[in-house]
């Protein structure tokens, strides 16, 4: 294979939440930065509309990865530029106060989440990603019917807060976001960084960091075919400054385990595994009108946050009960379902390492949810299918695959509360993945230091949702960006009083 060389001042692995915020701070900072991205990018013109191609193009492995435990819990995840933003609904959420006083008291983090650095950092996003709360003409029936239901049973549903000021109600950001409303990476801070003079290289995976004597030098890996995806050259470029690994959650610490990183690398993962309830109203409902997710109810203290999602036909239809005609007529009435999902902070930790078979950035990650989160769980399904009663749903689908498929009355639910639920008997999938370089100022707890630079080598850096000490029960990319904004504007000022110095 040909061999490809590069230099630049800062290396940049991953072009997610946050890898672009990163290069859009280094480069915005007028640092020389270039960014290396294993996926393609896609113009929103190419962005299909169908789920499927969709996921095909732009989810890491057709979003079928996998947790090993207990029972797979499938991993979503983008792999194009942009990484899980470009294919996310653009909820926004600051930082959690219970959060960050926990990172302060039991990690040591006051430096990295110190009050007037971050609120200023939120602030700055939240202007040039278009910050604002999803107004009423955007619900859409499915929204429509969680506000209805949050009035009736009293709970603390509100609009969600997007990335989204111009969103026009498509309901399909998981595609990808047809006129560019919502400010995902690939559309905002990676153009601007562009702008600022950041080099971008895509279809670029990298493999392992070269470290010398103790300092990050360089990486090194593959460049890749844009349709067989095989390597079609080898790829290394050096840093004159310092690597900075935003690959992900479940991408950084398999880099880093292959560059001979060991301690807390890779250990601690943690997430918020979540499952959807389906419910049949007499009237439309047309989950194809409005924000894909509009509406919310945040419960802190019983570790859920319910949220709408509506879903295209091609994932819906699987959702539906029953067989044969039966099947067929609840498909015809395809107009008249909402779905409303949970996330669950759950307490359990697992690990993530390199994958035995298969090689590159493939991972084994290890998680069982713990019998108490599994309570919450069950919590949650319980919940969702109370709301949609009040809200007036005639039948609900709890999804629940040791008990009845379909609830006929809010009656019914009681067989849920009394059940002992386990991980086998539920369809939980997750998107938010947290904690395998965490951060923290004691080195033998953490593998990363407040300035997000890994203990003992010189010259890295990780800047993603890996360097949560922590999961936070909200949607976590506003708080990525955030951390990632402060460590990277200090490594910035860092950075040129060296420059200065020289
Ligand atoms: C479907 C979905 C919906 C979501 N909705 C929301 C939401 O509405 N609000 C919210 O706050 N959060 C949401 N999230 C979560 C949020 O998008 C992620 O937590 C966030 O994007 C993670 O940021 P990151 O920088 O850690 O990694 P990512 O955004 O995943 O970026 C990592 C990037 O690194 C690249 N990469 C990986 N390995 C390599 C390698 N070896 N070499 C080169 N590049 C590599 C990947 O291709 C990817 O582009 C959602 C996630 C998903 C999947
Ligand atoms: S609902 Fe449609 S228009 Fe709105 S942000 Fe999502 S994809 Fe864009």
């Amino acid at each position: 294979m040909r061999v490809v060389d590069d230099v630049a001042d800062f290396v940049i692995v991953g072009t997610g939440a946050g890898g672009a915020t990163a290069a859009r701070v280094l480069a915005g900072a007028g640092r020389d930065v270039l960014m290396l991205e294993e996926g393609p990018q896609l113009r929103t013109a190419e962005r299909p509309a169908e789920v499927l191609d969709a996921m095909a193009m732009a989810f890491r492995d057709f979003a079928t990865s996998t947790t090993r435990g207990s029972t797979p819990l499938p991993m979503l995840q983008g792999r194009c530029v942009g990484g899980a933003t470009a294919i996310n609904s653009g909820i926004i959420w600051r930082l959690p106060e219970d959060v960050r006083d926990e990172w302060i008291a039991q990690h040591g983090l006051s430096h990295l989440v110190e009050r007037r650095a971050l609120d200023d950092a939120f602030d700055q996003i939240e202007r040039e990603l278009e910050v604002t709360e999803t107004s009423t003409a955007l619900f859409g029936g499915n929204s429509e019917r969680m506000a209805e239901a949050c009035r009736v049973l009293g709970l603390p549903g509100q609009p969600m807060t997007r990335n989204a000021a111009r969103c026009k109600g498509s309901a399909r950001c998981l595609q990808g976001c047809p006129g560019e409303a919502r400010q995902s990476m690939d559309v905002s801070y990676i153009p601007r960084a562009q702008r600022d003079g950041a080099r971008l290289l895509t279809l670029a995976r990298v493999d392992r960091v070269l470290i010398e004597w103790g300092r990050a030098v360089g990486v090194e890996g593959v460049l890749l075919d844009p349709v067989t995806r095989r390597p079609v050259a080898q790829l290394r470029v050096m840093a004159r400054e310092a690597v900075i690994v935003a690959a992900s959650a479940i991408q950084t610490p398999v880099i880093l385990r292959r560059s001979g990183l060991r301690g807390m690398v890779g250990e601690r993962f943690q997430a918020h595994p979540g499952c959807a309830v389906v419910g049949r109203f007499d009237e439309p409902i047309e989950m194809s009108h409005g924000a894909t997710q509009g509406y919310e109810v945040p419960l802190r203290d019983r570790r859920l946050k319910v949220e709408t999602l509506a879903l295209p036909p091609e994932l819906l239809a699987p959702r539906l009960p029953g067989a044969g005609a039966a099947w067929q007529s609840r498909l015809a009435e395809m107009d008249h379902y909402a779905q409303w999902s949970f996330i669950c902070r759950m307490e359990a930790h697992g690990r993530v390492r390199p994958a035995l078979f298969g090689g590159g950035s493939d991972a084994a990650v290890h998680f069982t949810p713990t019998a108490r989160d599994m309570e919450r769980v069950k919590d949650g399904i319980g919940l969702v299918c109370r709301m949609m009663f009040a809200a007036g749903a005639r039948e609900v689908f709890p999804g629940i695959g040791e008990l009845p498929s379909v609830l006929k009355s809010v009656a019914e639910v009681d067989a849920i509360d009394r059940a002992t639920l386990r991980p086998q008997h539920v369809n939980m999938i997750t998107s938010h993945l947290f904690g395998t370089a965490r951060a923290g100022s004691d080195p033998r707890a953490s593998a990363v230091d407040e300035n997000l630079a890994v203990h003992d080598v010189r010259g890295l850096h990780v800047m993603d949702a890996s360097v949560f000490p922590t999961n936070l029960g909200v949607n976590p990319q506003h708080s990525i960006m955030a951390l990632t904004w402060v460590a990277a504007s200090r490594l910035a000022n860092r950075s040129l009083h060296r420059q200065v110095a020289a």
